[in-house]
This record gives C-alpha cells, structure tokens and sequence, in this order.
C-alpha cells in the first residue's frame, strides 16, 4: 500500500520560549525535523512526506528538505490552526494509501511504533497511539473539582495512522473549535477510531526541559547528538 506521512511543523512553538519555533531548534547538531524524517525514512523508505511549514519559515523548510536529496519531500503553507495546516497537507494524497499525520515536534517516535500504526491502519482502518496516565488527574469544573480514576484515562500521541478515504472524508468538514487532533476530527465525522499503544519515549517537545530529556533518550539509544 502507499505510503503518505504529513508531518505538520507549522506551529509557532510559544512555550519553549525562543525566537524560532521548536521545530527547527537542534538536538546536538541536527534540527528537530531531522529526526522526524530518519524515523519515518527509517521505517519505510518508500514514504511521501509532506512537510508542512509556516509561510514565514518556508526558507528553513527548503533548507530541511535539502538535507535529504535522495528523497522528494513536498512542502506544503501550514495554516492558522493545526486542523488547517493538516487539511493543507492532505490537500497534496489522491490516491487510496495509508497516511500518518505525526507532530513535527515527535522526533523520537520509533520505527517500531510506526510498523504497528500502518499495521492496525490496514486491519481497522485507524491507529491512535496513546499511552496511561501515571500521575494522579483531577477535572477542572467551574470553581471546583474532582480526581478522575486515572485508569480511565490515556494521553494521545502521534503517528495518528488512517486509511485514506476515512481522514479524507473527515477533512472535508467544517473545523470546530475541539479538533486538537485527526481522531477528534474523524469521531466527528461519525466513524470510530481505534488505539494502540504508543510509546512514553515519543515526547512532544514543548518546553526547554524537554530538550534535556531528548537528548538523554537519543544518547541513550546510541544516537550521537
Ligand atoms: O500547538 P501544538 O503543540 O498542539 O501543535 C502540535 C503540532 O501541530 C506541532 O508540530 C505544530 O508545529 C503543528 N501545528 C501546525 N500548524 C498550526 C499549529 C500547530 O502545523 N497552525
């Protein structure tokens, strides 16, 4: 089956604080981004990739693709929201394939978690990774709140994996404000999504100290950094 990854890196990265957006901040000596891509080259080096990028970083993104030129990366203008710059991206697939919409940001996903995604993808049409919660959680409710049992909970990451035809046809919605995610858009559409274990190491990196803790878990993997 094709292939298509629509890594979205089009976000403005507020919370890490810096003058340029996380996704482009390096890990050692190489960009974010760049993990990002041997990942999912790594996993299948037959895969589509669509980066989509912020109009104002665009040079940095031609920057990252050339990086690569054994491979055609196609770059896409993000939006103002992630539900726009994803819909950008997937905007590029005509053909029936298995796509992955995954964080730029995620740049420790694994090769193992990418294999399971297209796999549960191709037998029930959809792969949300999540992991569980291991803090305690409690609801915000107007003035108050509550503890939830936190074995009812799970923290939703990406790969989220899809058979085309089923996140095309969610796309073509209308945006509402809770889409924060491709399963929140898909449930939306009226079809069911499926889980699958994701991985604690799949960190979004969004605060300086995740930066830290990157680096540490590439070393630790024997990537030099
Ligand atoms: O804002 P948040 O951290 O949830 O963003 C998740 C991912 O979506 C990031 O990789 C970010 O770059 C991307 N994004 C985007 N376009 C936006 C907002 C976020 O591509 N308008």
């Amino acid at each position: 089956m094709k292939k298509y990854v629509v890594i979205v890196a089009a976000g403005s990265g507020t919370r890490m604080g810096k003058d340029i957006p996380k996704q482009f901040l390096t890990l050692g000596a190489r960009p974010i981004l760049h993990y990002t891509l041997d990942a999912f080259y790594g996993a299948y080096p037959d895969i589509n990739v669509i980066l989509v990028i912020s109009p104002k970083y665009m040079k940095w993104g031609e920057d990252i693709a050339k990086a690569y030129p054994d491979y055609s990366i196609k770059l896409v203008e993000g939006g103002k929201t992630r539900f726009q710059s994803v819909k950008n991206g997937l905007a590029q697939i005509k053909e029936h394939s298995v796509i992955f919409v995954h964080d730029g940001v995620r740049c420790l996903v694994t090769g193992q978690l990418i294999h399971r995604c297209y796999e549960q993808a191709m037998m029930k049409g959809s792969a949300i990774p999540t992991v569980a919660v291991t803090e305690t959680v409690r609801l915000l409710e107007g003035d108050s709140h509550r503890m939830l049992d936190r074995n009812m909970v799970r923290m939703v990451q990406t790969p989220q994996t899809f058979l085309s035809p089923l996140l095309l046809h969610a796309f073509a919605q209308q945006e509402e404000e809770g889409f924060t995610d491709e399963a929140s858009v898909v449930e939306h559409s009226g079809e069911k999504v499926h889980l699958i274990e994701g991985e604690y190491t799949n960190v979004k990196i969004t605060r300086p100290q995740d930066m830290a803790i990157a680096e540490e878990i590439l070393r630790l993997r024997g990537v030099g950094v």
